[in-house]
């Protein structure tokens, strides 16, 4: 049985006191609940030290959103695995289509990245999905194979039980469109095929999926409960505690 995960990126949103009043809010609103899921908060590289502090003890898992692959040197503004892991970081978003698009990250250097993220023990949570034109042309299952394979390129297969691959449709991020249920499950259905022939069906059934794209309290839980679905990365409704716990509750 696959555990769901529902991640929140805040993105480049709240300051150390507004990250210290949210968390201390969905901690506190969490505080009485038993959960059937991982509840994991990526908050700016700012807050991860308070946020840490807070959270210990509660259920709350710490991710970054982003770092780089080199251990240390001259790599101004950058972050690196080993900077998270001593700041309590467990998860570290990489490849978001922001990275892709605003930043140029590309493949090749997001494999590094997931690559490095491992070798540190943090589990890289792997965003992947198309553009509206690229489903308009009908090419989604090519692009997201190709960021799929070369993503986990050189990853093995015990390495990659350690990483949630997070299926974002570039289309439905921030935007308020939201892939159907039906759509989402078909890739989804067909990103675990993907994995089963790189790695094995064994493997490819214990690897989470989550869906990220406009994903609220009142369309969680029928993207939920889609059989491929394991949980949903959470961009604008993870920011106000009501709205991210409405998520969790629907997981
Ligand atoms: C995201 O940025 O990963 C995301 C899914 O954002 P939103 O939920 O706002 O669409």
């Amino acid at each position: 049985m696959r555990r769901k995960v529902i991640a929140g990126n805040w993105k480049m949103n709240n300051d150390l006191q507004q990250s210290v009043n949210l968390i201390e809010e969905l901690k506190s609103k969490l505080a009485n609940k038993t959960l059937n899921c991982d509840v994991v908060i990526c908050p700016p590289f700012t807050s991860l030290y308070e946020a840490k502090k807070i959270i210990d003890g509660s259920i709350i898992k710490l991710g970054a959103q982003n770092m780089f692959y080199e251990d240390s040197g001259a790599f101004t503004g950058e972050i690196s695995a080993s900077m998270l892991k001593s700041v309590g970081c467990e998860y570290v978003i990489l490849g978001h289509s922001e990275r892709r698009t605003i930043f140029g990250e590309k493949d090749e250097m997001i494999n590094k990245k997931v690559r490095k993220a491992i070798s540190q023990n943090l589990k890289p949570i792997l965003c992947v999905g198309e553009t509206l034109e690229e489903r308009e042309k009908d090419v989604t299952e090519k692009v997201v194979k190709r960021q799929i394979e070369k993503g986990l390129n050189y990853v093995t297969p015990d390495e990659v039980l350690n990483v949630i691959i997070a299926y974002e449709p570039v289309w439905a991020i921030g935007t308020g469109k939201t892939a159907t249920p039906e759509q989402a499950q078909e890739v989804h259905a067909f990103i675990r095929k993907l994995l089963a022939s790189m790695y094995s069906k064994d493997f490819a059934e214990l690897i989470p999926i989550q869906y990220g794209g406009s994903v609220k309290p009142d369309n969680a839980k029928e993207l939920l409960s889609q059989k491929d679905i394991d949980g949903a990365l959470v961009g604008g409704a993870c920011l106000k505690a009501d709205s991210f716990i409405g998520i969790i509750d629907a997981a």
